[in-house]
């Protein structure tokens, strides 16, 4: 038997014997998750270093704090999501007992991405854990040395018949893929993202994903551009652009092109120093195929910041391109690295078309002093979430669904709402063997009519 078959089914067998269900066992569980994130944050921070140079701050900030948030969350608002909720009555049910149960699914396959990979890969188990289900959890095979401490750490905290972890790559994830599960969630990729649907189709099985694409960033002019770009910066070159609602690229008036260009290069002057390579916050490329992927992309564009990079690092520069082409290849695919193109649009109105004509984004970023120009762009657009005057941050409100729509992802998750979409809400209705006279009006005319005696 396969690792991958042996996890399925010990997972769902150790669901059939409604551990789970009981709230004080999710509570402990999710209080082992917590513990396994503080006593073992050096073996994280440690992995996290060697797969993408992530900084000893970055750590904390990016991966663990925000876990450790949505953990305490779940904690001390477990028993008001998993109690019945009251559900208004219509005329014919005004005795009855009427409300919705949240019920675990059964067994969930959480397949997690690399960038954010702590982040992405237990922020879906903390719904699992506390909706009830069991999870068979496989983290991205591309962040090695994380994969690893989770595979070798995480079954030492948490119940490991219930949560297994399964490591290994694309054929393992494809042999998990082959077995029934209850709900895939699934962070990655579009491409991978068609490959998950096709195979959870095979057994009717529902899905969120988690994917990304170009996620556009509208600078007016009339804002304060200083605020704005420094705003831009740190969220574009966080974690080297390997972020899935990074600002892919700005849309802007020509006439500010050369300012913002001006303002770009200051803040990451001071966020990386004069030498970002030589810098221990600046991140680093995964690996040489996605290095080589985001170098191909500058070709055919002006670079106007950067551009520097040392292939045997998997090192690229914070980068800004000028008057990008829409035709541009770097305007083709979601960058996924620190390269930020900018294109000049006339007006906000083009901005909209602009991003109307394309896929629906996973985040849109707007940047203006006028509160009736944000209003007026989240009317006419649609994305996976908006966020004005700022970057990334909307991640960690936990009273947000986060989620993409169309190509950017299906599904929604964080807070209560991981927990509600990893529960079945199942509707209820009790009703008493009493006052048959009310359902005469149901029946067919003929009960009604007293027979002749
Ligand atoms: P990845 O290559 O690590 O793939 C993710 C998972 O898919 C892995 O566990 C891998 O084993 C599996 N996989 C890969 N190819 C497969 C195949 N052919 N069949 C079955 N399984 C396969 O991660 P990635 O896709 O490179 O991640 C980056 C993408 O994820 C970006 O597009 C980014 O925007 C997106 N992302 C989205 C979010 C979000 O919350 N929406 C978060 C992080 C990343």
């Amino acid at each position: 038997m396969s690792q991958e078959q042996r996890a399925v089914e010990r997972a769902r067998k150790a669901f059939c014997t409604g551990r789970t269900k009981p709230l004080q066992y999710r509570i402990d569980q999710l209080k082992n998750l917590q513990r396994f994130i503080v006593e073992r944050q050096k073996e994280i921070a440690d992995a996290l270093k060697k797969d993408l140079n992530k900084s000893e701050f970055g750590t904390p900030l990016y991966e663990t704090m925000g876990l450790e948030g949505e953990i305490s969350l779940a904690v001390s608002k477990l028993a008001e999501w998993a109690a019945p909720r009251p559900a208004t009555k219509n005329l014919l049910t005004v005795s009855d007992e009427v409300y919705i149960q949240p019920e675990p699914l059964g067994v969930v396959l959480i397949i997690g991405a690399w960038n954010y990979p702590w982040a992405v890969t237990l922020q879906p188990l903390i719904g699992a854990i506390a909706a009830g289900n069991a999870a068979v959890i496989k983290p991205s095979e591309v962040c090695v040395h994380t994969s690893k401490v989770m595979g070798a750490l995480l079954p030492l905290y948490i119940d490991k018949e219930v949560y297994p972890v399964v490591t290994g790559g694309v054929q393992e994830t494809q042999e998990l893929l082959q077995h029934r599960f209850d709900y895939i969630f699934y962070t990655g990729n579009c491409t991978v993202g068609k490959v998950i649907m096709e195979a959870a189709a095979k057994h009717l099985t529902p899905v969120t994903l988690e994917l990304g694409g170009k996620s556009p960033c509208y600078i007016d002019k009339n804002c304060d551009i200083t605020i704005a770009c420094r705003r831009i910066a740190w969220g574009k070159y966080t974690n080297c652009g390997q972020t899935c609602i990074a600002p892919d690229y700005i849309l802007c008036d020509p006439s500010i092109q050369d300012r913002i260009i001006e303002e770009i290069k200051k803040s990451v002057k001071e966020f990386y120093t004069e030498d970002p390579k030589t810098c221990s916050d600046y991140g680093r490329i995964i690996n040489k195929r996605h290095f080589k992927r985001v170098m191909t992309l500058l070709e055919d564009s002006t670079i106007a910041m950067g551009g520097q990079n040392d292939e045997s690092e998997c090192y690229i520069a914070p980068t800004v391109l000028k008057d990008v082409k829409p035709g541009a290849k770097v305007m083709q695919e979601e960058i996924f690295g620190p390269v930020l193109p900018i294109l000049c649009i006339g007006n906000v109105d083009e901005a909209i078309d602009f991003i109307n004509q394309r896929e629906k984004p996973l985040a849109l970023y707007i940047f203006s002093s006028d509160n009736k120009l944000i209003k007026h762009m989240i009317t006419e657009t649609s994305s996976g979430g908006v966020l004005a005057n700022d970057c990334l941050v909307h991640f960690s409100v936990s009273s947000l669904p986060f989620g993409g729509v169309g190509n950017s992802g299906m599904g929604s998750y964080h807070g209560k709402f991981s927990f509600d979409q990893l529960s079945h809400l199942r509707g209820c209705l009790i009703k008493q063997l009493k006052m048959e006279g009310m359902n005469k009006i149901r029946e067919p005319i003929i009960s009604s009519i007293t027979p002749p005696t």
